[in-house]
């Protein structure tokens, strides 16, 4: 099994990551921080929030820097107040191919698999190994060659760029390069186009070190490996999959479509083994690399002493992404025990976390912040409807406002105006209660409802 460990699940899970990042933070696109990670009033989608931003770039900085892996900090405070928005404009900063796994605490507690496997689960997918394979070069591609110097008169390995669209050009050149080359004075890292008819190599220009060269050919540019000057047609693919995605392929007879199913089951440990040792022998050949990512747990709260413990030690292995927890509670219990503390989260592992704290939106950046929700969904606001939900924003909640907008919208197309006016933010008012309405509700009808002893009392069928 260690022997034939296979990798190659298909692009479009990656598709699936991509989509759990839109929504109602698909405005956020960084931290908004400048080269000196000082945070910009309003850039990348993110409006105020600055002290936590710059934290957070931070972190980031240490993580590119390869300083930071395995850590774990919390984000605390009100609701409303940007934790997740900072986590995810953490992920957006990190790039497409690293890793995001976004987790809410409760998800942990799920009949099919204990409360470790699925957070193991979970640290797993926050793991991507980055994995170079070759593979043939296919007709009409824009490829890139590689080529000793030595070959045109120099000692050093350089590379040679050529647009073709014919592949008997490409065979042919293998045996024409060297005279080509030679004769034409191309000097690696020259961009050249080829007649397709003779074969013949024209300068078009440098390419080394000016990525816009490559990028105005419209190229997607592959490497060819060429080290003797004799041309090799198959060039090298990276792909990013994550260590979670091996062990499913590995772990079940229909492969990867368990990932789509959401299917997978608890995976043994000695598979994990295997693979662990597996993905360390492709590290050391070269052929892949790990591309530690970030795990985030919204409301950790909700996890219990159990899960607090593996969150612990699992931070300590060598294949730990960075963990990003979220929490809007103050001084709570721990689930599992009779203490408190901050957070709910158990001291000693408090102590090891950086810790970043939110604060509540004063009312330009809520006015802001609406401003850029509505839109990035595309609806136009009158300037007194905006007014108005910043103002409901900062009375109820920012995401009562924000959640407003959509159904505001759709008001104002049934009476067909263009725009939404005050008229219809204060029907979406009328329709949706916020918290502190629903809470007021509960109260008053608290004889014809089920309150908490009711609700047992009929679970139970006393
Ligand atoms: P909770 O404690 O309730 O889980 P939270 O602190 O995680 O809340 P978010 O979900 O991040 O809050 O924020 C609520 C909404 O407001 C989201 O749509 C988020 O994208 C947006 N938002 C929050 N802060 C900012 C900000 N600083 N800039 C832009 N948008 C923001």
């Amino acid at each position: 099994m260690a022997a034939n460990i296979s990798i190659n699940p298909s692009s479009s899970i990656r598709d699936v990551t991509k989509m759990e990042r839109i929504g109602a933070h698909s405005h956020i696109h960084g931290l908004g921080l400048d080269a000196n990670l000082e945070p910009r009033a309003s850039s990348q989608g993110m409006i105020g929030q600055g002290k936590a931003r710059k934290a957070a770039g931070v972190i980031l900085r240490m993580i590119q820097d390869g300083r930071i892996a395995g850590r774990s900090i919390l984000i605390a405070g009100p609701p409303s107040t940007g934790k997740t928005a900072i986590a995810m404009g953490m992920a957006q900063t990190l790039g497409a191919d690293v890793p995001f796994v976004m987790l809410t605490a409760s998800e942990v507690f799920s009949l099919e698999m204990s409360k470790t496997e699925s957070l193991t689960q979970a640290f797993r997918r926050a793991i991507g190994v980055r994995i170079k394979e070759e593979t043939e070069l296919i007709e009409g591609e824009v490829v890139e060659i590689q080529v000793d110097r030595s070959v045109t008169g120099s000692t050093k390995t350089g590379r040679l760029t050529l647009k073709t669209t014919d592949m008997e050009t490409v065979y042919d050149l293998g045996s024409k390069m060297i005279d080509q080359l030679q004769k034409e004075k191309v000097l690696a890292g020259d961009v050249v186009s080829i007649d397709k008819a003779s074969g013949r190599i024209s300068k078009l220009g440098r390419s080394y070190g000016r990525a816009k060269d490559y990028d105005a050919m419209g190229a997607d540019t592959r490497f060819v490996a060429c080290p003797d000057g004799e041309l090799q047609t198959r060039k090298e693919v990276v792909h990013t999959v994550s260590l979670h995605e091996i062990d499913v392929i590995n772990s079940r007879t229909q492969g990867f479509l368990a990932l789509f199913a959401g299917d997978t089951g608890e995976i043994k440990p000695e598979l994990r083994d295997q693979i662990n040792s597996k993905v360390a022998e492709w590290r050391e050949e070269g052929k892949a690399e790990i591309v530690p990512g970030v795990l985030f747990i919204d409301e950790v709260h909700m996890l219990d002493i159990e899960c607090f413990s593996f969150l612990n030690r699992a931070l300590e292995g060598e294949l730990a992404p960075l963990v990003v927890m979220a929490s809007n509670r103050g001084i709570t219990r721990i689930r599992g025990t009779k203490y408190k503390s901050p957070h709910g989260i158990p001291v000693d592992l408090l102590d090891r976390m950086l810790i970043i704290s939110t604060r509540k939106y004063d009312a330009t950046e809520t006015k802001e912040i609406v401003k850029i929700r509505a839109e990035e969904e595309d609806v136009k606001l009158v300037p007194d409807a905006l007014d108005l939900l910043a103002q409901m924003g900062l009375q109820t909640s920012l995401r009562y406002a924000l959640n407003l907008i959509a159904p505001s919208q759709l008001l104002a197309t049934r009476r067909k105006t263009p725009n939404v006016e005050v008229e219809d933010v204060r029907m979406a008012y009328k329709y949706f209660c916020d918290v502190e309405r629903s809470a007021q509700y509960a109260k008053e009808t608290s004889g014809m409802m089920f309150g908490e002893e009711e609700l047992v009392a009929s679970v139970n069928g006393v």
